[in-house]
């Protein structure tokens, strides 16, 4: 039988191995030119004004979210089909985080439900662009401004992307990147948040770094000095130059990783939709898919076999698959803490019951992708209702 294909690879090129050889042979190997070099060429592919390069995604969150404001006793509307970073970041804040359902089309959080669940305490709203497919941004800024609630995207499968022509990047207060070992690019470790305002990437630069004022991290150059003010007391999120010379490399690549896995998602629609027994995800016709995730929904009543006994039989044809997500109102930290019933947000409930991800990365080879085309077919055919 021929090797476990994994659900998720890296796609690292020898030039990006060679560029961080670089690094670790140059003497300086923390945050330092190459990070500045990586903010200004994220800045520039985002079309954002401030990019900060941080050592997560849920780093971003944080720090966006603090230099919002964020006090303890807010709310914060948050879909409950992400992943525990979205939520957490909210509660280290003392804030609560208000899980709001998603629609079945696109995973993604509705206009109406962000509308319905603003209080007299929200100060902020986590779209996630599930899957790498933007939320109706339009709509959802402008039910926030009329609100005066503040923006922040959890982008973590959105890179690249664009919604209505406009990056995704350019659309809310503040935007965060992951750039994990399984996001569409990586190095290793790694986020940003992207802003146009100025005094919040001033505020997260410096919270980034112990919350030391001005350019703390050349403080060992010859720029430099040693004298240092702390004006807050900051965290340790900084990205290092061996990350950012690999994320250089995988920026430069980003379009062509994403024809890749654009073209393997074709694959999957033209071999998997006949079949005639999963939903898609919609995706409206006004924004790009970033194809971070290759989601498939089991109908109902289709097939003699639940989603974990396709995932099961999957496995044992040598196929890593996934699921996206858990949502966090099953989890007993927020079920318990916040007293959610499992139906109380019906929609993520159903379709995490059905759904789960197929491998979807540019190193996958033709054979791969028609491996795993195989595999689900044989599944489906003797499991046919
Ligand atoms: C991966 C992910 C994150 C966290 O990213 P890190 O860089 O690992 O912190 C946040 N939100 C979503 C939706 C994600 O998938």
């Amino acid at each position: 039988m021929k090797p476990f294909l994994p659900f998720a690879l890296p796609d690292i090129h020898e030039s990006e191995i060679t560029a961080v050889a670089d690094v670790l042979r140059s003497g300086w190997i923390t945050t330092g030119a190459r990070t500045r070099e990586f903010e200004a060429a994220f800045a520039s592919a985002v079309s954002a004004p401030h990019a900060v390069m941080l050592n997560s995604c849920t780093a971003a969150l944080h720090l966006a979210l603090e230099a919002l404001g964020l006090q303890a006793g807010d709310e914060v509307v948050v879909p409950t089909l992400t992943f525990a970073a979205t939520a957490e970041v909210v509660r280290y804040f003392g804030a609560t985080p208000v899980l709001v359902d998603v629609r079945a089309s696109d995973h993604n959080l509705s206009p109406e439900a962000f509308e319905r669940a603003i209080g007299p305490r929200t100060r902020a709203v986590l779209p996630v662009h599930f899957a790498g497919v933007p939320c109706d941004m339009d709509e959802i800024v402008s039910i926030a401004r009329a609100k005066g609630v503040h923006v922040v995207d959890d982008a973590a499968h959105a890179f690249p992307c664009s919604y209505r022509g406009r990056p995704v990047g350019t659309l809310a207060d503040i935007t965060c990147f992951s750039f994990y070992a399984t996001k569409t690019i990586t190095t290793g470790e790694g986020g940003a948040a992207v802003t146009a305002n100025e005094e919040w990437a001033a505020r997260m630069r410096i919270m980034a770094l112990h919350g030391i004022s001005r350019d703390a991290w050349k403080r060992y150059t010859a720029e430099g000095s040693w004298y240092y003010e702390i004006v807050a007391p900051g965290y340790k999120y900084n990205l290092t130059d061996i990350a950012s010379a690999l994320g250089l490399g995988q920026l430069a690549r980003a379009h062509e990783m994403l024809a890749r896995r654009r073209a393997i998602a074709g694959v999957y629609d033209r071999a998997l939709a006949p079949l005639g027994v999963f939903e898609t995800l919609v995706q409206p016709a006004d924004r790009g898919n970033a194809h971070h995730l290759y989601v498939l929904k089991l109908a109902p009543g289709a097939l003699r076999i639940d989603r974990a006994a396709f995932l099961e039989e999957l496995k044992a044809l040598g196929i890593g698959a996934s699921v996206h997500f858990i949502p966090l109102h099953l989890h007993p930290y927020y079920r318990d803490t916040f007293g959610y019933t499992p139906d109380a947000l019906p929609v993520a409930r159903d379709v995490y019951e059905r759904c789960f991800s197929l491998p979807l990365y540019s190193r996958m080879t033709d054979d791969d992708v028609a491996r795993v085309v195989e595999a689900v077919v044989d599944v489906v055919a003797r499991n046919r209702r």
